[in-house]
């Protein structure tokens, strides 16, 4: 889980623990709204309970205070009535009358009459008999009595009365009264339902009769009081046996009840002097629906504000939400860009170290390559000189060995140490080239060349030097080509000649006489402007064991000490053909069992040579060409037939001389002769020589005859040129060598008259000869003379010049200079003569004589103007070539 992760995690937490809050916040606001709107309703309930029982108790009281007041003003009035009577009023039941009228419009008495002993009434009107319709004892009467009259119906009067005594026309008068009306009586009180049907008032007798016409509550006019109240359910505190007990006794009091599913409070209070108990009643749920509604309107609101409240706490509580995870991200962020910025740093802080410790290395190693490559230089250096110092005494040695050899008064015993130490010497210097070649691909200083070369050349080449030498060891040696080969390829010739010499020489030195020596050739792939080249060198001598082969390629390794001084070897060979091979691109195997032989493979890739195909060369038509093969060998004229088909020539075979002689002798006959050919030498029955000569005898000059050998013929080449031969090859054959053979045949022809005039005669010429080291300059001296050649002799480069410049021209044949020379070595001195105004300066022929077997310095010598670049110990023959070819008339 990374930090993004855990982010929302907290965040998501945090979400959920504030959406909670926010409810818990929300459900407290509106439950306490509600609880505080209940309680409210509660108090205010109480309040108005409590305030309403005074209000009641006060009105009740106020009310029973009017009415007792109005009943006092009427008694007073009636007092004052009987006070203002005089004897004269009594004297008759008309003036009684009159008085009574009088009364009744200054008091407003309604009936004002008077009761005699016999209940005889005397009204204004007239007497009446109908006192039994008072409630009122009249003839027991001692003080102020007040009683209802027409109780039971709607026509109510209150029926004041009192004692009097006084007598009227004779008639005992005992008691007086008047009438009135209850509505006059409550005049001032209004006794009607109040403030939509919440308050009530009225009179009631004590026990529950109404005395107005106005309702009480849910009551009509008929019900009784005390009756109604006994059907009602009291509040605590209050009972029905106390309401009626206090309306029996008159006492003042208050009740709470609900009747009829209606809370009311009914307060009452005795009128004074009266059994009336006046009422007051309040309608409470009236007043608590008021209060419900409004305490409804306190929690609406009230939660409409929690509501509103809760909003803003939201709003409030979201915009610093949004803040703060704003600022959280932003401080992500920039913790996030500080720890991306901390690791760049670190980053860039360990490749500026990485960078300072490779650019450490880098010089620790460049100035380890600086040293390697000194002691390298310093190494080549003095291989090189040591080389050259080495040669130089070597040079002597050889040619003085070779010149005593020759000379016809060493004694035989002399001679054969004489060829013993050349061995010997020859060994060394193997030894030297050996270890220079060593040295240059350590160095790296071996370079291959990419120039076009005659395979076939470089092949009979080997092919000559290793058929002579296993003459001389009776082997036998083979050389077969398997399938297609090119006549020419691009690579470096001397190289591969180089590698394949190395293992053929040991093939050769390890295999004992009797035994064979095989060179196969094949090509293994073509492709692409490219031929890889297989080589098997295979020996039937005296093998490796299986614990050596491993080493067999490290520089030294020899599986016998006792190799170099019975074969005279190195153990350098196969280092130095192993390291060209590789060069090459190439591989290099080995196979050997001891005591039965060894097989090297080597494989190599060289780039065709796409120049066109050399039977092709102008006059020359190869179609046109016939050829007769004669080889006793089939498989060796297939291949020859197969190689000459290959340019276009096509070619007969005769498998023996016999059988060739009569081709040749009909073709003969016919006029269409073979324009070539070709015999093998070794033949049983009849051999080439003599096959040849036969031929010879048919067609004379008509056919061009060359013999085929894969040995060297040059003890038989008197003897083959006097049969009629014109040219020897060296098998395998390749058409290019044939065709060249062919017109070099024709040409020898043509030409042989002139035969000699291609080579210089070397007897009596001069030369110029540069050389330091006098023992050499000796031998070289005496090498010219060995050809009646004069030598004036130069000890260094300066002379040189010196002796040329003062000679005649033409007067020195050639030059032959010394490359290290003191005062002025030979390419300076060359430089110098070529530089020289005199008509021979450019032409005369300057060959270096040189210790240096380096390619570099073959190039300098080239470039300072050297014709010739001749390896000491010079081979005399090699110096006489060079001689003959360089020396122009
Ligand atoms: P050199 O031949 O100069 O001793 P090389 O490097 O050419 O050195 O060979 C190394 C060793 O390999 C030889 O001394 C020999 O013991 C062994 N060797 C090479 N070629 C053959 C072979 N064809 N048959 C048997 N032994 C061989």
């Amino acid at each position: 889980m990374n930090g993004n992760d855990i982010g929302k995690g907290l965040r998501k937490n945090s979400m959920f623990i504030a959406a909670m809050g926010i409810l818990l916040v929300m459900l407290i606001l509106v439950l306490g709204s509600i609880w505080i709107g209940r309680s409210a309703k509660a108090d205010s309930e109480d309040a108005v309970t409590t305030v309403s029982h005074l209000y009641l108790n006060e009105l009740a009281g106020r009310r029973e205070q009017v009415v007792e007041a109005n009943l006092q003003q009427r008694i007073d009035d009636m007092n004052t009535a009987l006070d203002l009577m005089t004897g004269d009023d009594l004297s008759s039941v008309e003036n009684l009358q009159n008085y009574q009228d009088k009364m009744r419009q200054y008091f407003g008495l309604e009936k004002f009459a008077f009761v005699n002993e016999d209940g005889k009434i005397y009204t204004a009107d007239g007497i009446k008999n109908d006192i039994e319709e008072y409630d009122v004892d009249f003839f027991s009467l001692k003080d102020v009595s007040i009683s209802i009259k027409n109780l039971k119906t709607k026509d109510k009067k209150v029926v004041i009365a009192q004692p009097v005594s006084r007598s009227v026309d004779g008639n005992k008068l005992i008691a007086c009264y008047e009438e009135i009306y209850m509505d006059e009586m409550l005049q001032g009180i209004s006794m009607d339902a109040q403030e939509s049907d919440a308050t009530f008032s009225n009179l009631y007798t004590n026990d529950g009769v109404a005395l107005t016409n106005s309702i009480l509550g849910g009551l009509a006019v008929e019900d009784n009081l005390i009756e109604a109240l006994s059907r009602a359910d009291y509040d605590k505190g209050y009972s029905y046996d106390k309401v009626l007990e206090e309306f029996e006794n008159l006492e003042r009091g208050e009740v709470s009840f609900t009747y009829d599913d209606i809370h009311e409070t009914l307060s009452y209070v005795p009128v004074e002097g009266t059994n009336w108990m006046l009422t007051y009643l309040i309608r409470e749920s009236v007043i608590s629906d008021k209060i419900s509604y409004v305490s409804d309107g306190i929690i609406f609101r009230s939660i409409i504000q929690s509501i509103v409240t809760v909003l803003v706490l939201l709003l409030i509580f979201g915009f610093i939400f949004v803040q703060n995870r704003r600022s959280m991200q932003l401080l992500v962020e920039k913790e996030t860009a500080a720890a991306e910025a901390k690791a760049k740093q670190e980053e860039l802080d360990f490749r500026i170290e990485t960078q300072k410790k490779l650019e450490e290395q880098s010089r620790a190693l460049s100035d380890a390559l600086n040293v390697a490559e000194k002691a390298s230089k310093a190494k080549t250096a003095f291989l090189s000189n040591m080389s050259h110092e080495i040669r130089t005494p070597m040079n002597a040695i050889i040619a003085l060995d070779n010149i005593a050899i020759n000379d016809p008064e060493t004694p035989e015993k002399t001679r054969e140490y004489l060829e013993k130490i050349g061995g010997s010497a020859e060994h060394l210097l193997n030894l030297i080239n050996d270890i220079l070649d060593m040295s240059r691909i350590e160095s790296g200083k071996l370079t291959l060349k990419n120039e076009a070369f005659s395979f076939q050349k470089l092949l009979e080449g080997i092919n000559t030097m290793f058929s002579s030498q296993c003459v001389d060891k009776d082997i036998d040696y083979q050389c077969h080509i398997n399938g297609h080969v090119d006549d020419h390829y691009i690579g470096d010739s001397m190289k591969l000649k180089q590698v394949l010499i190395n293992i053929l020489g040991n093939a050769v030195k390890f295999t004992p006489e009797g035994g064979s020596v095989s060179l196969n050739v094949e090509k293994k792939a073509s492709f692409d402007g490219k031929t890889t080249l297989q080589f098997a060198i295979t020996d039937t001598g005296i093998g490796m064991s299986k614990d050596f082969l491993p080493h067999i390629f490290d520089a030294f390794a020899q599986e016998d000490s006792s190799t170099t001084s019975k074969y005279g070897s190195s153990g350098l060979g196969l280092a130095i053909t192993k390291n060209i091979v590789e060069m090459m691109n190439g591989t290099i195997d080995v196979e050997s069992e001891k005591g039965k032989g060894t097989t090297f493979t080597v494989a190599v890739t060289l780039m065709d040579d796409t120049r066109k195909a050399y039977g092709e060369t102008e006059n020359f038509d190869p179609q046109e060409m016939s050829v007769l093969i004669i080889d006793d060998d089939p498989v060796a004229c297939e291949h020859a037939k197969l190689v000459l088909e290959k340019v276009g020539i096509s070619a007969e075979v005769a498998e023996s001389g016999k059988q060739a002689l009569e081709m040749v002798s009909l073709r003969q006959t016919r006029r269409d002769p073979y324009n070539l050919i070709l015999v093998d030498w070794k033949m049983p029955e009849m051999d080439g020589i003599e096959t040849t000569r036969r031929i010879r005898e048919i067609v004379h000059d008509d056919s061009a005859i060359i013999i085929l050998t894969a040995y060297s013929w040059d003890d038989v080449m008197e003897e083959a040129t006097g049969a009629g031969v014109d040219s020897f090859l060296a098998k395998p054959l390749f058409a290019a060598t044939v065709i060249d053979e062919f017109k070099a045949a024709v040409s020898r022809k043509i030409e042989s008259e002139s035969e000699q005039a291609g080579k210089a005669e070397l007897a009596g010429r001069h030369v110029l000869l540069a050389e330091d080291v006098a023992i050499n300059a000796e031998i070289m001296i005496m090498v010219l003379q060995s050809r009646d050649m004069t030598a004036d002799l130069a000890e260094n480069g300066r002379i040189a010049v010196e002796k040329f410049a003062s000679s005649e021209p033409g007067y020195y044949s050639a030059v032959l200079m010394d490359i290290r020379m003191p005062e002025m070595d030979g390419l300076e001195a060359t430089r110098k003569i070529r530089e020289m105004d005199r008509p021979d300066a450019a032409g005369i022929p300057i060959i270096a004589l040189t210790a240096n077997a380096f390619d570099e310095d073959v190039q300098r010598s080239m470039q300072a103007g050297l014709n010739a670049h001749l390896s000491k110990p010079v081979q005399p023959d090699v110096l006489f070539e060079t001689l003959e070819s360089l020396i122009k008339e």
